[in-house]
Parts: structure tokens; C-alpha cells; sequence
């Protein structure tokens, strides 16, 4: 295991099967200390659109709770990108993107990219031991 267990099997097992619990979740982790603005720095918001999306009372700036995390911008459902998050993060299960297309049903060529992703995010972090699976998420892709 290379990270810190700090989601437990059970509840991951949930998260694997359902994009909107996926959804909360990440919105739970981001949010943690409080919405903040990322254009005005408002602290109000209201619902977004989307699921557990947020939306500045003031400049109206919308925020999707996977914008900005590891997840910005798949375009895959997002309870599978959290499957293979999981799986190479917890549980250190280093499967090829041929297997995650197989299990998955998506295209190898988009797990290879999304894995890759995660890879490189784990690799800016050092001594990434005891890093939570949440800081590894909440990782910015630029
Ligand atoms: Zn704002």
C-alpha cells in the first residue's frame, strides 16, 4: 500500500458503482475548509448546476466539484476514474490499462491517459509515503 488508508473498503466499494457519491464526495474532501471563490474569493455560494457543483452568490463563477482535482475534465463517468484512482493509489494494484479497459468497459487508450495522469501526480509529491488518497485527488492538473 503506498498511501494512507484513508478511505475504507467498504465505503470505496460504494463509490466504485455511483458517479454521484463519487461526485459528493470529492465536493466533501475540496471543500472541507469552506467554499472559496476561485475568481472572486466570495465565501457564499449557492448549488451549481450539476451535482454537488457550487456557485458564487457574487460573481455568479460556477465550480464543478471535480474542476481543478484529478478528475478535471475526464470524459469518462467519474466513479471509474475514482476505481482506478483507488486501485493505484490504496491498494498500490499497479493493473495495465488493458486491464482497466477490460474491467471498465472504456477505452484502453483513456485509462493509459488517466492512469498516467495519477502517476505523474504521485510522483510531484515526495516522500509520498504517508500522503492521503484525498491530496492525490485534489491534485491540480495543469
Ligand atoms: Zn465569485
Amino acid at each position: 500500500m503506498i498511501f494512507k488508508e484513508e478511505i475504507l473498503p467498504d465505503f470505496a466499494h460504494q463509490l466504485f458503482d455511483d458517479s454521484e457519491k463519487v461526485l459528493k464526495f470529492i465536493a466533501d474532501v475540496k471543500w472541507e475548509g469552506g467554499f472559496v471563490c476561485r475568481k472572486c474569493g466570495h465565501t457564499n455560494y449557492c448549488d451549481g448546476k450539476t451535482p454537488f457543483s457550487r456557485r458564487c452568490t457574487r460573481c455568479k463563477k460556477e465550480e464543478s466539484a471535480a474542476a481543478n482535482t484529478i478528475f478535471h475534465n475526464i470524459k469518462f463517468p467519474i466513479n471509474k476514474a475514482f476505481y482506478i484512482a483507488y486501485n493505484v493509489c490504496v491498494l498500490g494494484n499497479d493493473l495495465s490499462s488493458y486491464n482497466y479497459s477490460d474491467q471498465l468497459g472504456l477505452n484502453q487508450m483513456t485509462c493509459w491517459k488517466f492512469r498516467k495522469r495519477i502517476q505523474n501526480c504521485m510522483l510531484k509529491i515526495e516522500n509520498n509515503k504517508n500522503v492521503p488518497i484525498q491530496t492525490i485527488l485534489m491534485s491540480e492538473i495543469k
